[in-house]
């Protein structure tokens, strides 16, 4: 392996530690408020997603979750 192609390898490496690092970032940031219901995989409307940033569902799924929850 000449110099260069070594300097490039080192460039590669640091370039996939940088993307798993902005993709778990990512990761956490869809954790944290999820874009999309748990539930149906619809999208969660920004309003909801603005006033509950920790729901899961969207508001359909939630209260159905709720029913569920408050029946048992
Ligand atoms: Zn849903």
């Amino acid at each position: 392996m000449n110099r260069e192609d070594r300097l490039e390898a080192v460039t590669e490496g640091h370039d996939a530690a940088r993307q798993r690092r902005i993709e778990s970032a990512r990761r956490a940031l869809a954790a944290s408020g999820a874009k999309e219901c748990a539930d149906c995989g619809e999208l969660i409307p920004e309003a909801r997603r603005k006033a509950a940033p920790f729901a899961r569902r969207c508001a359909a799924c939630q209260s159905e979750r709720e029913r569920e929850f408050y029946c048992r």
